[in-house]
């Protein structure tokens, strides 16, 4: 079907995805009312395999301040380094569950893993235990007010970088061989790999889907040219996200500086040396 791209500052429900939420698109209060009303709980998954232990402890202690507070919330820490994890002091209802996992040799095999692991562990635990996923990067951390007007069945987040870009820009995959090719006539939004959530039940199927895809790929001899980046743009287009998350919500201030249209950074790349940190 041919169809033309939609515009991100549409706050309105859009055909192709959900509602786009920006700074003045909610309000909070009564968000927040609503959702406690319900006594939600989040989950907030971050892996920190090897060296990237070493971000845990800003990422913990700026969620502490700024991702859904007033909200029950626990993090799920994914870790091979179990004595490296810090002691982070937590607000009433929140609590830190650290799981051990393998580690990769090859940083993108960690990442492209994550999903599986993820899967691994939600059918014993998250399905009970939380009514939201929220799975993050744990390279950034919280300058600003995340809260519970991102929650819907299926969210993801405008990748920063290709915000107004043309979708022949993108970096989708391309290779029909693989199972994330989006032809370029194709294609809503650009999502980053680094955000996305939804209720347990939609982030499982979403998870299994890619973690399916990555194994054909293997057994195929690609690897798609962003990994689970790839995959879950691949995902959304078939999926439409009930509702999509500016590039507030994931913002990189030293590659993109502070532009007037983004009114808060809310959550941040904190700056890495990859050669330091992935080795
Ligand atoms: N990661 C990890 N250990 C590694 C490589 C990756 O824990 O050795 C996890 C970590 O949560 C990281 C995510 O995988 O934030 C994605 O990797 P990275 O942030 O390096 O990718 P980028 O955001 O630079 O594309
Ligand atoms: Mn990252």
């Amino acid at each position: 079907m041919v169809y033309p791209q939609p515009k991100e500052r549409c706050p309105c429900p859009h055909p192709l995805a959900g509602p786009i939420i920006w700074e003045g698109t909610f309000n909070i209060d009564i968000l927040n009312e609503r959702f406690r009303l319900r006594n939600t709980t989040i989950g907030l998954t971050v892996f920190a395999i090897k060296k990237y232990v070493a971000f845990l402890e800003l990422f913990l202690k700026t969620a502490e301040k700024h991702f859904m507070v007033g909200h029950r919330v626990t993090y799920y820490v994914f870790t091979d380094r179990l004595g490296d994890v810090p002691r982070v002091p937590l607000g009433e209802g929140r609590q830190v569950v650290v799981l051990e996992v393998r580690n990769y040799s090859r940083w993108q095999d960690v990442s492209m893993h994550r999903m599986e692991m993820i899967s691994n562990f939600s059918r014993q635990r998250f399905l009970r235990k939380v009514d939201y996923l929220v799975c993050a990067d744990v390279d950034m951390s919280f300058r600003d007010h995340v809260g519970v007007e991102i929650l819907s069945p299926l969210f993801s987040t405008l990748h920063p970088g290709f915000y107004g870009a043309a979708r022949e820009a993108f970096t989708y995959e391309r290779r029909p061989q693989s199972q994330a090719h989006v032809p370029r006539d194709e294609g809503n939004f650009y999502y980053v790999g680094d955000f996305f959530r939804g209720s347990v039940a939609e982030v499982l199927r979403l998870m299994s889907a890619c973690h399916q895809a990555t194994v054909v790929d293997r057994a195929h001899g690609i690897e798609a040219v962003r990994h689970d980046e790839s995959h879950l743009n691949r995902y959304l287009l078939d999926h439409k996200p009930t509702k999509v998350l500016s590039p507030e919500y994931l913002w990189d201030e030293q590659l993109l500086g502070w532009p007037a249209v983004v009114k808060k950074l809310r959550y941040v790349t904190v700056p890495k040396s990859h050669r330091v940190i992935r080795d």
